[in-house]
Order: structure tokens, then C-alpha cells, then sequence
């Protein structure tokens, strides 16, 4: 039953035997907000947020114009949760100030949480931003790039100081934000539950994920026939912390490509993901898929989908779902 895309528009994404799906929007700018809300997104799975730090070629945003980014985000999605990414600068996004950096393998140097760790300053000044935000919405925090588990330490360590002066100063807060990170690198992957003890929740980048599993750089247009979503080794990662999160009792989302690709709608489903963050224009292609999931049909197929030997295998069990 292919139902047009308008007809589904304002239907809960809700699977045919009744689970519920969670469906939100990446976004990379504040005024992307209306085209998630348009599209029938339940909030925003992920704001990358770095995209203010790439706009002015000289000037990085101050803390006043991220608080007015991050609060127009919060206040226009209209009490749905916002998921705001810390600064995830280096490797394919490098600004201006930056440049200088001579890393032999960016990929692999001082980005996403890494470079925030060696430059407190500008790590510091989000964070204030973002609190002093969380006033006005619901937002949620999100650590790009973990590897580490010192890195979430010290991400809470910031986080303490920063509202132990916001409440000196009289500022207002969300005491209670929550911090999630990201699972992008096979590290973090495997030992999932160790990151879990330590934040709310996690969000599986799957774009950088199958580029450090596979050894495959996602920019590198020789080698993007090897950047295959259904390698063996990427459909084991993902059950993985899927599945280790569902035991633990956190929530687990996805905001890689993978999330908004229609065709792998119904893996995803299998594999045990509920929540899904993709750009604004995949939403309601992907809700129609989950519309017609049969959630306990799919589920018979995780064991043949964990045994298959190449991508070929995952795609001709794919073809039957
Ligand atoms: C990812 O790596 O899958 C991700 C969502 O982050 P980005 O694409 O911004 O690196
Ligand atoms: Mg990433």
C-alpha cells in the first residue's frame, strides 16, 4: 500500500501492529526549524550546531548570538525536544581559524569533542550559551566524536562549574538538562554501556560510523563504493548498541543518513531502532515505511541478518522484509 506522501503528513508514525515511532529532523541552521515542524517532525534530533561557527569567515558567534541561536531553535520547535550538538569542527568542516592546524590525518586529530577538549574557551562559552538557552525550551545536550570515556568526565565537569556560576550570577536554567553523546566511532560502539552509565542518552552518527569501521574516508569519492551501510561488521555495531541500550533502559537514536535512507527503514526497524533523525525533506518517505512495518514479522529476521557473510547477503534478507 504505497499511500501518497500528503495523505500521511499528519499521521502518527505508529508501525501496523502499534509501536510507536519517534520521528525527528537534523537541522544546521535556526530558521531550519519551520521546515521540521512542516514536515510533521516531533522535535529535533539533531542541530549541528557548528554551522554557526562556519558562517562569518573572522568572527566566531559570541556567547549573546549562540543564546539567540539556541533559544530561537528551542522556543520555535514549541515545547518538543531540542537535541543541540557541541561545536563538531576538524576533519570535513574546518573554519577559517583553524586552518593553521597541520594534522597529518584530521580524521583522525583534534575534531569534535577532541578540539573543544584543547580549546576550553570556546567549548565554555557554547555550554553557557546553551544552559542560559535551556530556559526556554527543552533542550538537550550532545557530545560529537566520543572515544573516551574521560571526555564525558570532563564534559559534566564543564557543565557543573558552568552552573554553579549561572545560578550565582541569578541566571536562569534547566538544572536538570540532559546529556547524550554521539556513537560514531567503533570504540564507543563496542563499549556502549560504559558510556550509558555516564550520559542520558546516545545517538548513533552512522555517517562517520561506517567510515572509521570500514577504514573508508566518507569524502573520498574513490573509495565510496566501499562505504556500504550494510557491511557485516556496521549491522553488528548497530545491534549492538541498540540492543545494549534497551537492556540498560536509555534511549537510543539514530542521526546518520542511515535514519533518513527509506530504503533501510525496515533494517532499522528490525534491528530494534525507535528513533529516527534525518534532514526535514526524508521524514514522510520514511514514515511511510514505518506505517506498513509489521514490527514482529521484522524481528524474526535479526537472526539471519546477523549471520549473513557480506553487504550482498544483508541486501537479498533486506529484499524480503
Ligand atoms: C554522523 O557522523 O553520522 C553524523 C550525524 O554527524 P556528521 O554527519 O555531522 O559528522
Ligand atoms: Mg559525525
Amino acid at each position: 500500500s504505497q499511500r501518497a506522501l500528503q495523505d500521511i503528513r499528519y499521521a502518527h508514525p505508529v508501525t501496523r501492529d502499534g509501536v510507536e515511532i519517534e520521528l525527528l529532523a537534523n537541522i544546521e541552521l535556526p530558521d531550519d526549524t519551520a521546515l521540521a515542524l512542516a514536515q510533521g517532525a516531533a522535535g529535533i534530533g539533531l542541530f549541528r550546531s557548528e554551522f554557526l561557527f562556519l558562517r562569518d569567515e573572522d568572527d566566531l558567534p559570541t556567547e549573546d548570538e549562540q543564546f539567540d541561536a539556541y533559544r530561537q531553535v528551542a522556543e520555535s520547535m514549541q515545547g518538543h525536544a531540542v537535541v543541540i550538538r557541541t561545536i563538531d569542527l576538524g576533519k570535513d568542516k574546518i573554519p577559517k581559524w583553524q586552518e593553521e592546524s597541520d594534522s597529518p590525518n584530521p580524521a583522525l586529530g583534534l575534531t569534535g569533542i577532541r578540539l573543544c577538549m584543547a580549546e576550553t574557551q570556546l567549548f565554555r562559552t557554547q555550554l553557557r550559551a546553551l544552559l542560559r538557552a535551556s530556559a526556554y525550551g527543552k533542550i538537550k545536550l550532545l557530545v560529537p566524536m566520543l572515544s573516551n570515556l574521560n571526555e564525558v568526565r570532563q564534559t559534566r565537569r564543564h557543565l557543573e562549574e558552568i552552573k554553579e556560576q549561572l545560578a550565582a550570577e541569578g541566571l536562569p536554567f534547566d538544572a536538570e538538562i540532559e546529556l547524550g553523546g554521539m556513537i560514531e566511532v567503533p570504540a564507543a560502539a563496542l563499549t556502549v554501556g560504559a558510556f550509558l552509565k555516564q550520559l542520558d542518552f546516545v545517538s548513533i552518527g552512522t555517517n562517520d560510523l561506517i567510515q572509521y569501521t570500514l577504514a573508508v574516508d566518507r569524502n573520498d569519492d574513490a573509495v565510496s563504493y566501499l562505504h556500504d551501510p550494510l557491511h557485516p561488521a556496521v549491522i553488528h555495531l548497530l545491534h549492538h548498541v541498540i540492543t545494549t541500550a534497551d537492556r540498560i533502559g536509555k534511549p537510543v537514536a539514530m542521526c546518520g543518513e542511515m535514519a533518513g535512507d527509506p530504503q533501510l527503514t525496515t533494517l532499522l526497524l528490525a534491528l530494534g531502532l525507535r528513533r529516527f533523525s534525518m534532514l526535514p525533506a526524508q521524514l514522510l518517505k520514511v514514515k511511510r515505511r514505518i506505517l506498513d512495518a509489521d514490527l514482529e514479522r521484522l524481528q524474526q529476521a535479526v537472526p539471519a541478518l546477523l549471520l549473513a557473510e557480506d553487504a550482498n547477503a544483508v541486501r537479498t534478507l533486506l529484499a524480503d522484509l
